[in-house]
């Protein structure tokens, strides 16, 4: 890496966890003077005691603005999660230093082009898809976000010949300047994290920042299902490839007899896509757009369609066992992930649910739970999930201890045929410690079957 960008600059990067380390030592490694902050102590063995090992100076347990005379910044780096009426960044932008988070660092330094995804929701999966698709297309990506490493960990090993295939989140892009992907997507925009962007218009300026820095040689990949982004399309400077569910746009990625098409190309008929669900025809057909952008192969694109099981406990296919097919989406800790879920089968569902008592009724989910034919409930909430299936006149219903016994149950109840799904609509920590625990247990329990 010669890159000398930060050589013997000051940096003050704020919040130490994991994109606070990762950015910290890549400065560091660039030959920056890196100062960082955090306002709870640092524990031993934790990522601050490495940095100090490093050679990072560590201020923690507060937010010293002392810091600012102290030191002469040339720029902040902070954890997207960190508001901006924090008193280190509010410092910062009255002294006209500039706050950027560490996908803005990681893009400043990277060799290889970039691809962006962001959107309310689908992003995880997206991402998966496209840098699956492009390593069937021997396009040599990396991927870089919520699954495995941040960007700025990832660029470090990357060269021209790759491609870096990045989620964003609006807090990310909230901290960026220059960024510029090559590829940007996104996928829809619904009203999310109004407790940190405060209105929704402050939210999608946020999302929309990917495109910004875009020219006509780049790509801006676009849900026109959504009215925002329907209408923003004739403001974007890059080349805009749209796609959607509904309507036909010969420009991009559209649906006609029950199939898949790329600018007229048929790429795969629905019905052998093993992935299930409306939200993830979107998904896909954001990914296809990205992927034949960047010169992916068709058939590398009809490979993965065939096989991608779902990424881990969002509705992933584990296994079909006797004619049953079993689906794990421990993921869905609320009512509106698992009604998404339900909508996605149509075949006879055995549903297994509960988990942590929120306090919450289970009335949202009576439309939903119509379409389930037995309704397996377990953990806290069981007999609250039982009078809503009762009110939606599941043809079955069973309560059961824990999540074990629901999974013997449903083995016993159900027919060949039937889609079992894990779907618990409520968190898992009555029973559990995270919902990839809960998940874990499903997709070891059915594997136990031969
Ligand atoms: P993210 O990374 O944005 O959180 P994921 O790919 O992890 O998104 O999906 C999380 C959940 O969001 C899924 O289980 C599903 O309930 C929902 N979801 C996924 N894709 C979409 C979409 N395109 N539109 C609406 N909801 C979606």
């Amino acid at each position: 890496m010669g890159n000398r960008m930060f050589q013997n600059q000051t940096i003050l990067v704020l919040g130490i966890a994991k994109s606070g380390n990762a950015v910290s030592r890549l400065l560091k490694k660039l030959g920056a003077h890196v100062v960082v902050n955090d306002k709870n102590k640092v524990e031993p063995a934790s990522y601050g005691e490495q940095l100090r090992i490093l050679g990072c100076e560590v201020y923690d347990g507060g937010h010293p603005i002392e810091l600012f005379d102290k030191y002469h910044f040339s720029l902040v780096v902070k954890n997207p999660g960190i508001p901006y009426q924090n008193i280190m960044v509010q410092t910062a932008l009255k002294r006209g230093i500039s706050v950027v988070t560490e996908v803005e660092i990681a893009y400043l330094i990277n060799p290889a082009p970039m691809i962006g995804i962001t959107g309310s929701n689908g992003k995880t999966t997206t991402t998966t898809l496209i840098f699956q698709m492009l390593a069937e297309s021997a396009k040599h990506p990396l991927i870089a976000g919520n699954i495995g490493e941040v960007a700025s960990e990832v660029v470090q090993n990357a060269t021209k010949e790759n491609v870096v295939v990045t989620e964003l989140s609006s807090f990310q892009l909230m901290g960026t300047k220059k960024f510029r992907p090559h590829i940007a997507v996104v996928l829809n925009i619904f009203d999310a994290h109004l407790d940190y962007h405060g209105t929704k218009a402050e939210y999608i300026r946020a999302k929309m920042k990917i495109f910004a820095n875009q020219t006509k040689t780049d790509f801006a990949v676009i849900n026109i299902d959504d009215e925002y982004l329907a209408a923003e399309r004739k403001n974007l400077s890059g080349t805009v490839i749209p796609f959607s569910v509904h309507t036909v746009d010969l420009a991009g990625a559209y649906i006609q007899n029950e199939a898949i098409y790329f600018q007229q190309e048929k790429i795969i008929d629905i019905k052998d896509i093993l992935l299930p669900g409306v939200h993830n025809l979107e998904n896909i057909l954001a990914a296809v757009c990205a992927v034949k952008a960047y010169g992916g192969t068709t058939e590398a694109i009809v490979h993965i369609l065939k096989t991608f099981q779902g990424v881990t406990h969002r509705l992933q296919f584990i296994k079909e066992w006797n004619g049953r097919k079993f689906y794990n989406d421990s993921k869905a800790t609320n009512i509106l992930a698992t009604q998404k879920a339900i909508a996605s089968f149509s075949n006879r569902l055995v549903l297994i649910a509960g988990g942590l008592d929120r306090g919450n009724s289970f009335d949202a989910l009576i439309p939903s739970l119509k379409n389930v034919a037995v309704l397996i409930a377990y953990g806290e909430t069981k007999e609250k999930l039982c009078e809503s299936a009762q009110q939606a006149r599941v043809s079955e219903i069973i309560t059961v201890s824990d999540l074990p016994a629901a999974f013997h149950k449903a083995v016993t109840v159900s027919k060949a045929g039937d889609t079992i799904l894990l779907s618990p609509a409520c968190a898992s920590w009555d029973q559990f410690k995270t919902f990839e625990e809960r998940g874990g247990m499903f997709v070891q329990l059915v594997n136990t079957l031969v």
